[in-house]
């Protein structure tokens, strides 16, 4: 019962109470030691004073009693031997006073007789003294009366002894009180002794109570405070699940109950930042951080599928029908999407309109019925807003491990799959089929191309453009071509892209552009008038002695500057567009025709494109492609051709492949067509070889033209 109540306190006592008790209960063990420690000595000093003082007192007495009686004796001594009495009066007084402090002395005696055991003797020696002063009385009288003899005789038969008696017993009194004295001392020692030890025991036994004390007060504010550590160390390890002890003592349950909202609220804000830091807020999806995590835990725990998804013509879009739409088409992708990617497989957005899903487990012949799922899931049209709204989009597939040894080559394959898709307009490509390109080749390249350039292995083809109001060739695009020794003809996709990754596109280009401008100027002199394009990298347009190379080729040849068009495409403005914009003007004002290259690709929008000092805009093959068949390419480029016509930009229609589709455009009052069906890229003497025939109308393309 008690001991409940006890450890009931124990457990709720706030650690102020514990101090406050642990305290106290020290000082008053303290303060009891001193005290008993007081009183001892007290009583030591009080019976040290009893056993000593009388004693002494006594033994003093005695002597003193004695002094003065044997004082008195030897005056009366020389008193005897004193014949005149005028003389001798004057030893009477001194006599008298010994006597008188004799008999004080004994006086004393008496008085301290009272308090003592030795009262028979001191008795006794009252007795003798008086005996004593009698008979001393008795022989100065007989001085007087009798004369000295008499007296001499009586002082020697009579008082003398009487002194002899008092002496003896006086002295055996001091002796008996010297011996009574010693033993109080030593009595005194032994008790003193006895008194140490208890005070060394008692505070020995004080300190061991006050350690033992101290330390069941500091292990009861420890181990809550212990209890507490190990909470906050789990919310620092990022264990916000485990039970928290209500804790001891209201001080301890304050600090533990803070601990928790605390926890809350830390685990409340990472959510929040993993959130944001993981999740893509448009689309609520996985963002690009959070699939490259999962994926490379999912290639270290074995094999599966990932597929990387772009939407088609995504930025006309967006152009068209402006962000809000553009944002609603994701989120509606991303829906579908989320519905038809079934855990443990996992759909991120990692950018603009690029999508990843990634598929653990399956394998490439297990792969088809997801990608078909997925195709099918995007292909029914949207409504939004009531408007109708049809998404195609474009997939490159990899699997892992097989396509890849890292991630990035594995993303860099999906996505060179995903590009091929989109150039064969297939829906999908699987990224293996880049193996060699990616892996193998491209190590050898950069060697084999600084070699190609002294080599002559560069080649120029040539394409025509074709004007569609008087269907003649208005100007040709130059366009590169690597005669590798060993490896045949190489097209521009596969080492254009890596001449500017490495930079060496910045001496290709100048070697192509005093090539092309010395051809056109042979072409001036021959009286062919055609424009020259020249395709431009990004790289080319950031780099300053741009402008130079062009200047001091058109200058050399004496060419002049409208018969040369710079190709740009829009991701090459995008990397610095400041420094971009700053060279395209100054290019601008040499007289250089400017043109944008793979409009519809990227996500310039022509109000952007407006801003630019060109001439001309080129439109994506892939819009171009069954234009006269698909609404929606027909619709964007009818409204991009009416947009230019307002904006004044001369448009060619790129990768023109069918004659419908070439009737189509100049229906619709394209000013320039490209593509195969006109004529493919071909060699110089080839395009020289075309051209006659051509205008000779041998081979022109069927198509009706305006007259
Ligand atoms: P680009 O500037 O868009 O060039 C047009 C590409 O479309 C050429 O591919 C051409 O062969 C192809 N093409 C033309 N008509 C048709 C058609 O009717 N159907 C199809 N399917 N394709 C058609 P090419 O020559 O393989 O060049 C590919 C890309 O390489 C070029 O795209 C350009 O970006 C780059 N490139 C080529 N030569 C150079 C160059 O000298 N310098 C730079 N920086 N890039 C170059
Ligand atoms: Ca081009
Ligand atoms: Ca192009």
């Amino acid at each position: 019962m008690i001991s409940n109540r006890i450890r009931r306190f124990a457990h709720n006592a706030s650690i102020r109470t514990r101090l406050a008790l642990a305290f106290s209960m020290l000082l008053g063990l303290s303060l009891s030691v001193s005290l008993v420690a007081l009183h001892r000595f007290e009583t030591l000093s009080t019976s040290m004073h009893e056993f000593v003082d009388q004693p002494v007192r006594l033994a003093f007495l005695a002597q003193r009693a004695n002094h003065h009686s044997q004082y008195a004796a030897i005056q009366l001594l020389r008193l005897l031997q004193t014949p005149g009495r005028a003389q001798r009066v004057a030893l009477y007084a001194e006599m008298d006073a010994a006597m008188a402090a004799s008999d004080a002395a004994i006086g004393g005696l008496a008085r301290a007789a009272e308090l003592t055991y030795q009262k028979n003797d001191i008795a006794h020696i009252t007795t003798l003294r008086q005996a004593y002063g009698s008979l001393f009385q008795e022989t100065v009288e007989l001085i007087e009366i009798e004369g000295l003899p008499q007296a001499r005789e009586h002082f020697e038969q009579h008082t003398d002894a009487a002194l002899n008696a008092l002496l003896r017993e006086s002295l055996r009194l001091a002796e008996y009180q010297r011996e009574r004295m010693n033993l109080a001392v030593e009595n005194f020692e032994q008790s003193a002794s006895r008194t140490r030890w208890l005070i060394a025991v008692i505070t020995a036994s004080a300190l061991l109570l006050g350690s033992m004390l101290a330390l069941l007060i500091s292990r009861s504010i420890i181990a809550p405070i212990g209890e507490a550590v190990a909470v906050a160390e789990t919310i620092a390890d990022g264990h916000y699940h485990k039970q928290i002890p209500r804790g001891r003592g209201p001080e301890m349950r304050v600090l533990l109950r803070a601990l928790a909202t605390m926890r809350q609220s830390i685990m409340l804000r990472e959510e929040r930042i993993s959130r944001l830091a993981y999740v893509d807020t448009l689309t609520d999806l996985p963002n690009r951080t959070h699939f490259m995590e999962r994926l490379a835990i999912a290639r270290s725990r074995g094999h599966g599928a990932l597929l990387l998804l772009d939407v088609d013509r995504f930025a006309p879009i967006n152009n068209a029908l402006g962000h809000v739409v553009g944002d609603r088409v994701l989120s509606e992708i991303a829906s579908r999407l989320n519905a038809c990617v079934i855990s443990p497989h996992m759909v991120a957005r990692l950018g603009s309109d690029e999508f990843a899903i990634l598929y653990e487990g399956v394998d490439r012949a297990a792969s088809a019925g997801h990608i078909q799922m997925i195709l099918d899931a995007l292909h029914k049209p949207m409504l939004l807003d009531g408007q109708r709204l049809d998404i195609d989009v474009s997939l490159g597939v990899v699997f892992y491990p097989d396509d890849g040894d890292d991630l990035t080559a594995l993303l860099r394959r999906a996505d060179l799959a995903i590009k091929a898709a989109k150039r064969r307009h297939d829906r999908y490509a699987f990224g293996a089929e880049f193996e060699d390109v990616v892996r193998h080749e491209q190590l050898t390249m950069l060697g084999d191309m600084r070699e190609a350039l002294a080599r002559n292995e560069f080649i120029i083809y040539y394409q025509p453009k074709m004007n569609l109001v008087s269907g003649r060739v208005a100007g040709v695009e130059a366009l590169l071509r690597w005669h590798h020794p060993t490896r045949g003809m190489i097209a521009p996709d596969l080492f254009i892209p890596f001449a500017e990754q490495t930079g060496f596109i910045r001496e290709i280009t100048p070697w192509l552009i005093q090539e092309v401008i010395t051809q056109a100027a042979r072409w001036r002199s021959d009286s062919i008038e055609l424009v020259a394009s020249i395709n431009i990298s990004a790289l080319d347009l950031l780099n300053p002695l741009l402008v130079r190379h062009v200047t001091q080729a058109l200058e050399q040849a004496s060419l002049p500057a409208k018969w040369l068009c710079l190709e740009i495409t829009e991701s090459a403005l995008m990397e610095d567009p400041e420094l971009a914009n700053s060279h395209l003007n100054t290019l601008a004002q040499t007289g250089v025709k400017l043109s944008i290259d793979d409009y519809g690709a990227g996500h310039a929008s022509l109000a952007y494109v407006k801003t630019l000092p060109v001439s001309e805009l080129k439109i994506d093959r892939a819009f171009v492609s069954q234009v006269d068949q698909l609404h929606k390419n027909a619709a964007i480029v009818r409204s991009t051709l009416l947009l230019c016509r307002e904006l004044g930009l001369s448009v060619v229609a790129e990768g023109v492949e069918t004659a419908s589709e070439l009737q189509w455009l100049q229906v619709n009052q394209c000013d320039q067509a490209q593509g195969f069906y006109i004529g493919r890229p071909m060699p110089l003497e080839a395009l020289h070889a075309w051209m006659t025939s051509y205008h000779a109308d041998n081979v022109r393309p069927h198509v009706e033209l305006r007259s």
